[in-house]
């Protein structure tokens, strides 16, 4: 951290302040120029006493230095970490696909839609259990009656499913039938929510809050991190602006700058992001360009009718086509579309 003192501060304000910091158990480096003098300061904790010093008087401005997060930060952890979910690697070389309905709604739908974004080449099923909702009036998912539903399928396809929790007190619940726990945009700061999947060692996917900046998504990741969950996988699913166009605002920078300060897998999901089936692909296709691990897309065997997020999912056509726009895309970047499960049992 550095304090910059202001140009008119006497010595003795300045010899209060080296006085101040070593009290504070850090150790300091005056460094006096023409106009101003700047103090390093160094030590454990600094973010801490930044109000503190910065209320001293000839202190002009205190600067800090590096990030308020450090197990999500690549300073921390140089390397990428990899989440693996069975013999699936989230964050490694290939690209991974998550798709399925918005919500689950019902057996037959899940399972129509699973062997269909399976034989087109998605990994991972996604569906919703517990739906997060703006308006109370809206479908809010069919609870544990679909977490069984995803239990089901997993099994009959031998597709991982990912679905959302909502509540600290369903953690336990949720995790016993799925393989990656999702945490909603609108829950990126439920911080007793955070600890408590961080306290699971299961998979979780953090989506970035509505209006949330990169500095604090990563803190959210920090709370999962700090509990000792290293299994984390970020989702970059728009951003709440001015724009009316789209749902929400597609932020494709965030994934080079999470790739930059993070080791941590990022995917991104253009349905959420834009609102608008049509703009799916194209989304995708500039998240993966940019560097995402994976995606996650809303696929629904009949947009027309589903109880949620109709105007976003693509159809199994749509899907077929999408996956086929992707590959050489994926190609380009030096990685692959994966493929691992694109045969569908019997
Ligand atoms: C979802 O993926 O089902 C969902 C509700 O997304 P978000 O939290 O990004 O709005
Ligand atoms: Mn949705």
């Amino acid at each position: 951290m550095i304090l910059v003192m202001k140009a008119s501060c006497s010595q003795n304000e300045i010899d209060a302040t080296v006085k101040r910091i070593k009290e504070l158990g850090m150790e300091e480096h005056v460094s006096r120029g023409l106009e101003r003098t700047i103090i390093g300061i160094l030590g454990q904790n600094l973010r801490d006493i930044q109000d503190v010093l910065q209320l001293l008087p000839g202190v002009e401005e205190v600067i800090p230095v590096g990030k308020p997060y450090k197990l999500a930060s690549r300073e921390f952890h140089p390397g990428n970490s990899v989440v693996k979910v069975n013999n699936i690697a989230i964050g490694g070389d290939e690209i991974i696909v998550m798709a399925g309905p918005c919500a689950v709604e019902s057996e037959e739908q899940l399972l129509s839609t699973a062997l269909q974004v399976k034989a087109a080449g998605a990994s991972i099923l996604r569906g919703g259990a517990f739906k997060p909702s703006t308006s109370p009036y809206n479908f809010r998912g069919l609870g544990k009656r679909g977490l069984k539903m995803l239990a089901k399928v997993r099994e009959e396809t031998g597709m991982p499913v990912i679905t959302e929790v909502m509540t600290p007190s369903e953690v336990e619940l949720v995790a016993s039938y799925v393989d990656i726990l999702q945490i909603g945009a609108r829950n990126m700061q439920n911080f007793i929510l955070l600890d408590e999947v961080g306290k699971t060692r299961k998979p979780v996917m953090l989506k970035r809050g509505l209006s949330s900046t990169i500095q604090e998504w990563l803190l959210a990741a920090e709370y999962i991190l700090a509990q000792g969950n290293e299994q984390l996988i970020l989702c970059e699913r728009g951003i709440r602006t001015f724009e009316t166009s789209t749902r929400n605002t597609m932020d494709i920078s965030a994934i080079p700058v999470i790739k930059k300060v993070s080791h941590l897998p990022i995917i991104a999901d253009p349905s959420h992001a834009t609102g608008k089936w049509y703009l799916v692909a194209p989304m995708a296709l500039a998240a993966i360009a940019a560097g995402a691990d994976g995606l996650m897309i809303e696929v629904h065997p009949n947009p027309d009718v589903a109880l949620k997020d109709g105007a976003q999912s693509l159809t199994f056509e749509n899907f077929r086509r999408f996956m086929s726009q992707v590959a050489p895309i994926a190609q380009v970047t030096g990685r692959e579309l994966a493929v691992s499960s694109m045969k569908v049992e019997p």
